[in-house]
């Protein structure tokens, strides 16, 4: 990683943006400093969109400032705490006046006491390489801990005494493994022992936070290692103790072989750890939030569902009892309600295509259409694709091209007979009009029973009078069953 030396002023000059805002704060006889995340990333030179910046300015110059740089949208909902936001096109910036109580306007020395006040605000932040400043008047930065020294040597350290720093916020303890994982970085030495040792006390962290953290840990570069981080530092613990009980399980080294979580283990199979296994799927998965929480979360059930009898391993209603345990995590981690559906259902649905399916029939491959939903399979087969981990190449390749041959026909049958929902070619109201009959149970029944038709191909999704013919046969013979 290459880490800019004296960085700035070309950095910041090459950022009109920010020019600007120290040009108007410059003018205006006012100190302005990039601060926190957006310097370290400037530093390694990756893109910055959110720029939080620290001035001596008070709320109102700030508000008054920003908005002769002509911004598209300016936002004073935080000027009671100090912040201004203002959004100019992609860029956003968020202006906190200095806060110190040494600090007044029209003190004596202004300067000497802001100056040791935005070092005492950087010694506050939580880890060396988010404790960095640059002033943007004088092109300085301000590195009080060395975060140059520990962006150089890939290194995560807590800005002074990890213990005193978790105390005063434990959600820095997720912090640590979320830079260590997005960065691919170290931690120092003897900051997992530190970790550990103050781990309980995430307890008291609200889930949001936690959830916002292990998010950023899931979309990182390195997923796996970012959840053998929380587990081994006994992080995990606090949030999501299930994730714990994957280490008790060993299963086989193959792809699942047949429906319903059963699966034979043939003499010889190669057994793995469930907990590596979902660590290799999760850092399969493609880097989107649902389908990394569904790798997460595929098999949470395998503990709790293992038998194992006559040489046969069995995870006997795994998938639906994981969708329920993850509608109950997500839900306690505080997910919205959209993504909790999401995550769910692909749980639920992972071994629809564990195999057999080069045999399925056409109006098996319908039915699979139809119960997973059009806009569901891409997701699906992402994570069954993830879900393959066995160190066998050739096992892995005959998997993945018979889950391509399955998309095809799926992607064909789709082009054939549309996207849109199946459903009965008959509601309701048609069928009261068609046969006279009063509201019941009944209009189910034949619903239920012109969709199975469609679906196994012997009426057509739109044959209005086959199904007029087929509902009264059907009345016929099933009569009054209301
Ligand atoms: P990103 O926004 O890319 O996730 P970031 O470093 O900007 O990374 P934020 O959570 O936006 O992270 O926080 C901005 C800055 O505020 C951090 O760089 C850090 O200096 C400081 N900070 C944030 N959270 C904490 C915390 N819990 N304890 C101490 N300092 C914090
Ligand atoms: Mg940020």
């Amino acid at each position: 990683m290459k880490v800019l030396e004296h960085v700035l002023s070309p950095e910041v000059e090459r950022r009109p943006l920010l020019g600007r805002l120290h040009q108007l704060f410059a003018a205006a006889g006012e100190r302005i400093y990039l601060v926190g995340g957006s310097v370290r990333d400037l530093l390694i030179q990756r893109t910055v969109h959110d720029f939080d910046l620290a001035t001596s300015a008070r709320p109102e110059v700030t508000e008054k400032l920003l908005r002769r740089a002509r911004p598209d949208a300016l936002y004073a909902l935080g000027k009671r705490f100090g912040t201004i936001s203002a959004v100019f096109g992609d860029e956003t910036v968020e202006v906190t006046t200095f806060r110190s109580e040494h600090y007044e306007f029209g003190d004596r020395h202004p300067e000497v006491d802001f100056r040791s006040s935005i070092e005492e605000d950087l010694v506050r932040r939580d880890l060396t390489i988010n404790s960095m400043a640059l002033d943007l008047s004088t092109g300085n930065l301000l590195d009080p801990a060395d975060g140059v020294g520990d962006l150089r040597q890939h290194i995560i350290r807590v800005t002074g005494s990890p213990r005193e720093r978790f105390t005063e916020d434990p959600l820095r303890l997720m912090r640590v493994v979320r830079f260590a994982v997005q960065f691919g970085f170290e931690l120092a030495p003897g900051l997992a022992d530190e970790v550990r040792a103050s781990a309980p006390m995430l307890e008291h962290i609200s889930r949001e936070r936690i959830r916002d953290e292990l998010n950023k840990v899931l979309v990182s570069e390195q997923p796996g290692r970012g959840l053998r981080l929380l587990v081994d530092l006994d992080l995990a613990r606090y949030f999501c103790p299930e994730l714990l009980d994957l280490k008790s399980i060993e299963t086989p080294d193959e792809p699942s072989t047949n429906e319903a979580g059963r699966m034979r283990v043939p003499p010889g199979v190669r057994m793995k750890n469930l907990f590596e296994h979902v660590i290799g799927v999760v850092d399969n998965a493609p880097s989107d939030l649902v389908l990394r929480l569904a790798a997460l979360f595929h098999d949470i059930a395998k503990p709790r569902t293992f038998t194992f009898n006559n040489g046969e391993v069995h995870f006997f209603g795994h998938d639906t009892i994981g969708a329920r345990m993850t509608r109950k995590i997500l839900a306690e981690l505080r997910y919205d309600q959209d993504t909790i559906e999401r995550v769910s259902r692909l749980v639920d649905l992972h071994m629809r295509q564990a195999a057999n399916t080069d045999e399925w029939s056409e109006r098996a491959v319908r039915r699979y259409v139809h119960t997973v939903g059009v806009e569901t399979l891409n997701p699906l087969w992402g994570l069954a694709r993830a879900d393959i981990t066995s160190s066998n190449p050739r096992r892995v390749r005959a998997h993945l091209s018979r889950l391509d041959r399955l998309a095809q026909r799926c992607e064909d049958l789709i082009a054939e007979e549309g996207a849109e929902k199946i459903v009965s070619p008959l509601n309701g109201d048609e069928l009261m009009a068609m046969t006279g009959r009063p509201p019941g149970r009944w209009i189910q029944g034949v619903k239920d029973h012109l969709l199975d038709l469609v679906l196994d191909g012997d009426l057509g999704r739109y044959d209005k009078e086959g199904a007029a013919e087929e509902a009264r046969r059907f009345l016929e013979e099933h009569g009054d069953d209301d």
